[in-house]
């Protein structure tokens, strides 16, 4: 791991959507936890001075968390802005020389991903990428075709060490617990198999549409949105081998290594869905046939998981906002007390948000004079506060030269390899009503294992969020 801590962090896309949402809060925290003590310089173009930033930071965290007034001043004087479009190489060297003596820069992509490789070619030209680390956001290529050139792009400036691709999942507090719980304890891993397990399923669900962000989804679709990344790389920690230590090569090893083993999928195992009303969003072509909801049926093609299905789904304007994860335990060999036995008499559900739970499902005696039984959960862990947001963890990882929790190349194409032959309109989109559960169609695709669990089953009361969350495209 390069253990040098980043010297200044440069923080293209400023004036940005995704700064004002969810950066200056990180950047506040990080500075609350003395974590970020360097130079911190905006770029972007829109004409403002340093001042404006400030203000603009100051209105972010006003609607995102509130300002702590130490932090504030603080970061405060650590801001920069350079003001300047990425096609002009003027821009690099204004920057440059606010770089001052900084030696091992930071360079945080946080703009339209068309942009990424002029500002590496930019930075480059202007010296400005030797010792430095850059980390992109969102999306990394729109199929794997434009995975590999965008990858060809950054290596031509960058060493892949030097790459911090973003998924904000793996910043999660509950995928860093699925990891820990997974690893750290003995009573888990004996039955976290095809021998023990049916089924496992996730449920990643927005109970709003596109947010007037129409024009943006339309170039995304739920597969290429959170499939492809979020929920590749949540299955990726929920079924990775052990990993060989905590260093970030061998975890990104592991994880790479079950992408790599997850078939290919094809049309039978996909279902996508529009909500009504979509095609009149603001930016939404009038015949657009982009998927707001989507469920896939994947395999893992080890000798761990062999034919234990992976059900996914996805969507918005849904009937609530929530991720959880429900896995399936095969039924007892036998019963022993007259009752009948199914798949998912025990569980293991683990809720990402809006609360933090893991919770063992299991049956236990009904009280009374027969030997009946009633299912209950036993709960491990339930968590509503935050200690830590997920931009604030990534951004302090990628200064401190930490790449665990950033998806690596082979990673990120193995991902696209999955998802990309049923891309585009390879499968039909079915209507559905807002607010539903999707098309009736995604029922079928997991009717034989017993149906889709509903997250509202064991938390009906859903709480205000617990983590910021980045929302999607
Ligand atoms: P915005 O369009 O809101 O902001 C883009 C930023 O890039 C602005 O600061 C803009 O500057 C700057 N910019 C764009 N082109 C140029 C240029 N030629 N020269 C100088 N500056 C330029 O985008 P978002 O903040 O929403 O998204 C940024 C990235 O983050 C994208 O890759 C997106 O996919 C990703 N993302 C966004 C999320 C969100 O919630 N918004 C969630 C997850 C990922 P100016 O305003 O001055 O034009």
């Amino acid at each position: 791991m390069n253990e040098a801590h980043a010297d200044a962090l440069v923080f293209f896309g400023a004036t940005g959507d995704l700064a004002y949402k969810q950066i200056f809060p990180a950047l506040q925290a990080m500075v609350a936890r003395g974590v970020l003590e360097v130079p911190v310089i905006g770029v972007a173009r829109s004409g403002w001075t340093v001042d404006q930033l400030r203000a603009r930071m100051a209105d972010s965290l006003r609607e995102h968390g509130g300002i702590d007034q130490a932090a504030f001043d603080k970061l405060s004087s650590l801001v920069h802005y350079v003001d300047g479009d990425y096609s002009d190489p003027a821009t690099f060297t204004q920057m440059r020389e606010t770089l001052g003596s900084a030696k091992r820069p930071l360079y945080y992509l946080a703009i339209p991903p068309s942009m990424f490789g002029p500002v590496a070619e930019g930075l480059a030209k202007a010296g400005c990428a030797a010792n430095a680390r850059v980390v992109v956001e969102k999306p990394f290529g729109r199929d794997l075709a434009s995975a590999q050139a965008l990858n060809k792009i950054l290596h031509e400036h960058f060493p892949e060490e030097a790459i911090f691709r973003i998924d904000h999942y793996l910043g999660k507090e509950a995928v860093q617990n699925i990891l820990y719980t997974r690893f750290a304890n003995t009573w888990l891993e004996p039955l976290w198999n095809r021998t023990y397990l049916s089924h496992i399923q996730i449920t990643m669900a927005e109970s709003f549409g596109v947010q007037g962000r129409g024009k943006f989804y339309e170039e995304a679709g739920t597969i290429r949105d959170v499939i492809q990344n979020h929920m590749l790389q949540l299955v990726a920690c929920l079924m990775m081998e052990p990993p060989t230590g905590s260093t970030p090569e061998p975890v990104r090893d592991a994880k790479a290594t079950l992408i790599k083993a997850i078939r290919e999928l094809c049309p039978e195992d996909v279902v996508r869905g529009q909500f009504q009303g979509y095609r009149s969003e603001q930016g939404v072509a009038a015949t657009s046939t982009v998927e707001t909801f989507a469920a896939v049926r994947l395999f893992v093609d080890t000798w761990r998981w062999a034919d234990v299905p992976i059900y996914i789904r996805a969507g918005k304007a849904l009937p609530v906002t929530a991720c959880e994860v429900l896995a399936t335990f095969r039924c007892p060999p036998r019963s022993v007390f007259g009752e009948p036995t199914y798949d998912g008499m025990n569980h293991l559900r683990l809720r990402l948000s809006p609360e933090l739970v893991i919770a063992l499902g299991t049956q236990v005696k009904k009280p009374g004079g027969t030997m009946a039984g009633v299912p209950v959960e036993l709960e491990v862990m339930r968590r509503d506060r935050l200690a830590m947001a997920p931009y604030e963890r990534l951004l302090s990882d990628a200064m401190h030269g930490d790449a665990t929790l950033f998806a690596r190349q082979d990673e990120v194409e193995a991902a696209w390899e999955v998802v990309d032959p049923i891309l585009g309109d390879v499968t039909p989109v079915h209507e559905y009503a807002q607010q539903s559960w999707g098309p009736a169609e995604a029922n079928a695709l997991i009717a034989a294992d017993g149906g889709w669990h509903d997250p509202l089953a064991h938390e009906p009361a859903v709480q205000e969020a617990t983590e910021p969350e980045a929302t999607t495209a």
